[in-house]
């Protein structure tokens, strides 16, 4: 069962196509385990979308079944591409949205990297 209430993983969602290399992104980085590219709607001058290599729903479901090395390879990937993109002394915002109250438009799990101004409340 997955865990996080969306469903089974479906491989034809737009983010196992883009891994799959079906559909174009702007790449901006790559490693094992993490997948970096430009959001299509960016919300910020820099937003940038990591997602893990691995077929998981979301936040929960990749916390509770990704093996330790799949999650901490992933982690930090996100702080290098910060870091790769400049944002580690200005600073920036990671965020994961986990299922619907949090609008979770995407079934596979992605952290968001915001940055590039001062940003404003932490929530809307
Ligand atoms: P969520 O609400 O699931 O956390 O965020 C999904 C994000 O994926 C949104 O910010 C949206 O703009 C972005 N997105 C949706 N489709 C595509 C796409 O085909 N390419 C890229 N690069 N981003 C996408």
């Amino acid at each position: 069962m997955p865990v996080s209430g969306l469903g089974p993983y479906d491989d034809a969602n737009i983010f196992a196509r883009i891994l799959r290399g079906e559909l174009p992104c702007r790449k901006v980085y790559e490693d094992d385990y993490a997948l970096a590219f430009d959001d299509i709607a960016p919300q910020a001058p820099v937003h940038v979308l990591v997602i893990p290599k691995t077929p998981h729903v979301s936040f929960a479901d990749f916390a509770a079944t990704a093996p330790a090395e799949t999650i901490a390879g992933f982690f930090a990937a996100v702080a290098k591409v910060a870091k790769q993109l400049g944002l580690e002394e200005p600073g920036y915002r990671i965020l994961a949205n986990m299922g619907h109250h949090a609008h979770q438009e995407v079934p596979h799990f992605h952290v968001h990297i915001f940055g590039g101004r001062k940003l404003g409340a932490m929530l809307a």
